[in-house]
């Protein structure tokens, strides 16, 4: 059994607001005994473990920031040493009275959290190890409480492959699963279970035009049956293509990538990928083609009967995505005039009959899969700071478990992955040669492709690899070698509600079913270990069975626009897995009127079937439209086309903290869309180079990418003539920046009315007959919030934002103040009436 610990001599002393600096003493190792109290994860009632109880008052570094404090871990008394009481009384701990009051939810608290972490840079966070003036670190085994182990839980072991680790047996199978890794790819194809499968597959194909396909990850569904299809003829030598749709962009080229390896071809030829903005195959040659589910949505545009397709697979079905959804309600809709259109639909055990029953019971072909046994332990109570307590984790397992068998976390996306590397490397640069080396390797969407394939990487002897995962690794992608899997068991996800008209990004914990992927992830090459960062009891009482699909969480507008220009009349009859709320629909069609996709028939407009064509949101389409064609505001359509871009990319611009380099480059600026257009214009002016980007803490890939999405509208526009429109409007138009601004910021209210809030008496809210009144705060990360807060800009009345957050509060993000008054009742009076 593993044991979880943060030992932390203390003998505090306040160093500032943030640190406090603990004397060196030697370390005493204590036995937790387990807390047997069912706690809640979200219990609000905030807990304290047993060390924290003890006479030496040593605490666990969760309790050694302020921050921390700050976020409802409780002091009690005989925890308080003399010195901190002091403090609290200084008012650097909350009161008890406060911690009693305070009745936020654990996830309310992490969130706080996380906000705080975006907001301050300073190293408050950090871990600090051995010699380190200001605590150990210190990994010990005998000491605190940590981890249960339940045997009951082992999942299914199936046939011979669960032998136990240690036989003789076992070592063999190592052995020859070392062997197997040796030989070559050809080989290997071999050994996936759905070979066995392969003509049985095939026959059932032929059989039946749409089949379900179950079997475990990692079994060849996704790189094997598509060349089945193609050695078994379904591309008639280059006359038929197939598409293998993927939820994840990092999927759909990573695998193609991997199969053109695997058929020696060269990957954008025969076998290639098409993600928004990024079309990597070639017309009358690929004929296997990875695509994200929403690029085969948009081929319906054209292409509506699919023609060009012998066969389509559905892959990742489970996984429910909104795109997903769609497409096989239209595939449902062509298939009786397609009779030669094959359909795969690819899902986990846990939609399989769903799906199956949607197809009028098409048959369920199960591909048994090899899974070893996993052994689950859980947290003995709830963790507030799940990435402290997974890189605990992490260097508990790194320094007890014997070498060979890498390590999976699970965390919820970029930020929080780039956070964790950034801790690990420091701690692992700390301890040196202490430990045996760490090859961290993080994985997430917008991860620059040349470092995706790392995780693919053979791990080097005498080292550990750590892949920092998203969720995308639960099911998507199989990296070989995994033994441990950490789950804090969060996931990001969408969150609309029709009656605010709200969508955010919010974290949440997941599913019993994806949290039962996950672990199966440590089951693939032989036993394996999961270690989830929640209780027992949180796993069994308040975890959903499963994830909840995103058409029934997420603002519809943009799907209804497509249904609408793909000629679909009737919404409430279209097929659907699950059908989204009436409420929802009449949102979504209502916003779509607004932006005037849609007129007071319902039907769609000129501009709406405009508003498609371009390869971005309809909101963004709208801005462009206007900029070149608005009597108001045209003549900056190429101002507009930047922003649009920059907007696209804006998680991965800066390089370290946006204040600092937007200092660097420009010293005043009035929003963020202003800065980044600088930002681009500059780097335009440089000649695109890559020394501009260093200099300024800029990435430059980022903007290499923003230039790509720039040309690509920039194309759309000209063919729609824009550009020429553009031109008339900007013969016109002095050169003046204020002036070009200001057309910018009408030609954005245009797009994004229902994203205007306005100052009152408590700060900011949003507007609206139905959406108004919800209170919001600008995020400090913002340009304009610094414009407010520290150079005392007087505030405008009306703001404009691209993105609401939810955290403590609701932040808006990336922001653009409407310096005129009058201007959205002027540009959109429908909707400001
Ligand atoms: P499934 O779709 O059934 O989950 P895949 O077809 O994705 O399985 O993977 C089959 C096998 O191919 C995996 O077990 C893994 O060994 C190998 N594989 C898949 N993708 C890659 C890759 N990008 N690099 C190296 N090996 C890969
Ligand atoms: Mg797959």
């Amino acid at each position: 059994r593993v044991r979880r610990t943060y030992e932390v001599d203390s003998g505090t002393e306040v160093q500032n607001d943030n640190t406090i600096k603990v004397e060196e003493k030697p370390l005493k190792s204590r036995y937790q005994p387990e807390v047997t109290t069912k706690k809640s994860r979200y219990n609000p009632n905030p807990i304290i473990s047993q060390s924290e109880k003890t006479n030496d008052s040593k605490r666990s570094k969760f309790l050694h920031t302020n921050r921390l404090e700050s976020t409802g871990y409780t002091l009690q008394d005989e925890t308080v040493g003399q010195k901190q009481r002091h403090d609290i009384l200084k008012g650097k701990f909350p009161t008890q009275q406060a911690v009693k009051d305070d009745k936020r939810t654990r996830q309310q608290i992490w969130e706080e959290q996380q906000l705080e972490n975006a907001v301050v840079k300073e190293e408050t966070d950090q871990i600090h190890v051995a010699n380190s003036k200001e605590y150990d670190y210190v990994f010990d085994t005998d000491t605190m409480i940590g981890f249960t182990s339940d045997n009951d839980d082992i999942l299914p072991e199936e046939g011979e492959d669960s032998d136990a680790a240690g036989s003789d047996k076992y070592l063999l199978k190592q052995l020859e699963n070392e062997k197997a890794r040796l030989l070559s790819i050809k080989e290997s194809r071999k050994l996936l279970p759905v070979y066995q499968y392969r003509d049985e597959l095939l026959k059932s194909i032929k059989d039946n035009q749409v089949m379900i396909i179950v079997g475990e990850t990692g079994s060849g569904k996704t790189t094997q049956l598509p060349q089945y299809l193609i050695e078994d003829g379904y591309t008639q030598e280059g006359k038929f293509q197939i598409a293998v749709t993927q939820p994840r962009r990092v999927a759909a080229t990573s695998v193609a990538k991997r199969v053109s390896d695997e058929m020696e071809v060269i990957l954008g030829q025969e076998v290639g990928y098409t993600i928004r903005f990024e079309d990597k195959t070639t017309p009358n040659k690929t004929i296997l083609k990875y695509m994200t589910d929403g690029m085969l949505l948009r081929e319906f545009l054209s292409d509506p009967m699919l023609s060009k397709y012998s066969c389509i697979m559905i892959d990742e079905a489970h996984e429910r995505t909104l795109a997903t959804d769609i497409l096989v309600g239209l595939l449902k809709d062509i298939l009786p005039q397609r009779k030669d259109l094959k359909v795969l639909i690819s899902s986990a055990t846990m939609n399989a009959k769903k799906f199956s029953e949607f197809f009028n019971d098409c048959p369920i072909f199960n591909v048994p899969g090899r899974r070893y046994p996993v052994d689950i332990h859980y947290t003995l109570q709830p963790e507030a700071n799940y990435i402290q307590a997974a890189i605990t984790t992490i260097f508990q397992i790194h320094t007890t478990q014997p070498l060979s068998g890498d390590i999976l976390v699970f965390l919820t996306g970029q930020e929080e992955i780039e956070k964790t590397r950034d801790n690990l490397e420091e701690i692992a640069g700390r301890l040196g040669s202490q430990i045996p080396q760490l090859m961290i390797t993080p994985i997430y969407a917008n991860l620059p492709q040349e470092q995706q394939s790392r995780i693919f990487q053979k791990t080097p002897p005498n080292c550990r690899k750590i892949v920092l995962a998203t969720n995308i690794a639960e099911t998507s992608l199989t990296i070989d070698g995994i033994k441990y899997v950490i789950d804090p068991g969060y996931v990001k996800e969408n969150s609309y509600v029709p009656s605010t008209n709200m969508t955010q990004l919010l974290t949440v914990p997941c599913s019993k079913a994806s949290v039962d992927q996950r672990a199966g992830r440590a089951g693939r090459v032989g036993p394996g270990k999961c270690f989830r960062l929640f209780t027992k009891w949180s796993f069994e009482n308040e975890l959903e069975l499963m994830p909840k699909p995103e058409i029934l969480r997420t603002n519809l507008s943009h799907t209804i626009l497509l249904l609408l220009s793909l000629g679909v009349k009737d919404l409430l009859s279209f097929p659907l897995l699950d059908k989204p709320s009436i409420q929802a629909l009449a949102k979504s069609l209502e916003n779509l009127y607004i932006l005037g996709a849609l007129n007071s028939k319902g039907t769609i407009t000129q501009l709406g079937e405009m508003m498609c064509e371009f390869p971005c949101e309809p909101e963004f389409a709208k801005v462009l439209y206007s900029s070149a064609t608005n009597g108001e505001c045209n003549g900056v359509l190429d101002e507009c086309l930047t922003v649009v871009s920059m907007l696209h990319e804006t998680t991965s611009i800066f390089i370290g903290p946006k204040k600092e380099a937007s200092s660097r480059i420009v010293s005043e600026v009035s929003s963020d869309h202003a800065l980044y257009l600088e930002i681009y214009n500059q780097w335009a002016k440089s000649n695109y180079s890559r020394t501009w980007c260093q200099d300024h803490k800029v990435q430059y890939k980022t903007l290499l990418r923003v230039r790509n999405i720039r040309n690509q509208l920039s194309r759309c526009s000209k063919k729609l003539g824009l550009v020429t429109q553009n031109e008339t409007g900007r013969k016109n138009l002095p050169v003046s920046t204020d002036l070009v601004n200001n057309r910018m910021v009408k030609a954005f209210i245009t797009g994004f009315p229902m994203n205007v809030v306005q100052l009152g008496t408590t700060g900011y809210r949003t507007v609206g007959k139905t959406n108004g009144g919800l209170d919001v705060s600008i995020h400090p990360s913002s340009i304009v919030f610094q414009n407010y807060k520290e150079k005392a800009h007087k505030p405008c009345k009306y703001v404009l934002y691209q993105q609401l957050m939810l955290t403590s509060k609701e932040f808006i993000r990336d922001c653009l103040p409407i310096t005129h008054d009058e201007w959205p009742l002027e540009m959109v009076p429908h909707f400001f009436k």
